[in-house]
């Protein structure tokens, strides 16, 4: 089969044939339909290594890119409910099932070292076929493999972030997205429907402010350093309650610093590598500031309910998996709308 190869640290991966792998205890092998593309990656294969990123350190090289993944049931431990052929999707969170964590039901917190999620350390979904543990599986029934392929970190990432601040997120209030991309236009989609607080979405690409009103965002500005003065404006020079940050830059962040008000929270999401010098008074007092990874396998079926039910809509475009290196040279040139997915 074929499958898309990470193998050396800074090199970007090639599509290489790979034999079909076998499905161990407890494990699931799936016939890819769909896997997305996410900027992560651009980060894996260009940015980080163990010693400029040290979470990197734990991923052994090399393995098969792609963590967005859906398909179908092919072989394999499978659990029950399920059949060969049942569509499905892959949760991220890969996770040991016995900490404190995880039997909290916070599986994207596990606190076991050395569990790998395919596509991150442990072979993806970029490739015909791909082996998952059984217990990450969620399944779909109203929407397509490819479709549904998004939900599982552009959509899950973004909801755990929007679900654990919409208590803060009263209808007197605004919250502000930064960076409206696959996982930014997925969180103006959350925020709409679960809130009725208003929408600031910022970028610095047209066609992505574009996207964000589409999706329901009242504002949308392009990222300048006019940004602090016209949030204040919006908010009777309060500022707004939660900003989440999906870049993750020096000037991101510092950004959020400038807008979020009093008793609010910044939510870090993207994993651009900015660094926040930290002193009393750079944040509003009371403020809260977080850095959140992935979300849990329950959140994950809620998102699919949430798509299957059809009040999100999410911008996804497909590819097939040969153009792969082209798609990510499109995202890396910010020439992608949405989310896109490579289809074997
Ligand atoms: P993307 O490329 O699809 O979207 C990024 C968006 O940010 C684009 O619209 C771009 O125009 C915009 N942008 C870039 N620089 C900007 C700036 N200075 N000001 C305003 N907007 C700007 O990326 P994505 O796949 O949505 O991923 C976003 C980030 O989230 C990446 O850093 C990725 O690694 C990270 N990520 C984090 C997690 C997590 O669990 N924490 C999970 C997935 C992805
Ligand atoms: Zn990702």
């Amino acid at each position: 089969m074929r499958a898309y190869v990470f193998s050396e640290w800074t090199k970007k991966a090639e599509i290489k044939e790979v034999s079909i792998p076998t499905p161990g205890r407890g494990e699931v092998l799936i016939k890819i339909g769909g896997a997305g593309a996410c900027h992560s990656d651009l980060h894996i294969m260009h940015e980080w290594t163990p010693e400029t990123f040290p979470p990197a350190g734990g991923m052994k090289l090399p393995f098969t890119l792609g963590h967005e993944n859906a398909g179908w049931i092919e072989a394999g431990d499978i659990p029950p409910g399920m059949e060969k052929g049942s569509a499905v999707v892959v949760s991220p969170t890969w996770s040991c099932g016995n900490c404190a964590s995880c039997r909290a039901g916070a599986t994207n917190y596990c606190e076991q070292d050395g569990v790998l999620t395919g596509g991150l350390g442990r072979d993806g979904g970029f490739a015909d076929y791909m082996i998952a543990p059984a217990h990450t599986l969620v399944p779909i029934s109203k929407i397509e493999p490819w479709q549904a392929a998004p939900l599982t970190d552009a959509g899950l990432t973004s909801y755990h972030a929007v679900k654990r601040c919409l208590p803060k997120l009263t209808p007197d209030t605004a919250v502000v997205v930064i960076g409206v991309g696959g996982l930014g236009h997925f969180a103006i989609e959350f925020l709409r429907e679960l809130s009725a607080a208003k929408i600031i979405a910022i970028d610095r690409d047209e066609n992505a402010l574009k996207v964000a009103k589409d999706r329901g965002a009242g504002i949308c500005l392009k990222s300048d350093e006019t940004v602090p003065e016209r949030v204040h404006e919006a908010t009777s020079g309060l500022g707004a309650m939660v900003v989440m940050d999906f870049v993750g830059i020096d000037s991101t962040m510092l950004m959020a610093t400038q807008i979020v008000r009093r008793r609010g929270e910044i939510i870090v999401v993207g994993m651009g590598g900015g660094v926040l010098p930290f002193q009393n008074g750079l944040i509003p007092y009371g403020c809260s500031l977080t850095y959140t990874l992935g979300g849990s396998t329950s959140e994950l079926f809620e998102v699919v309910a949430l798509a299957e039910s059809g009040r999100i809509k999410p911008h996804i475009e497909r590819f097939p998996l040969e153009d792969i290196d082209e798609v990510y040279e499109r995202l890396h040139n910010n020439e992608i709308s949405g989310r896109a997915v490579l289809v074997p």
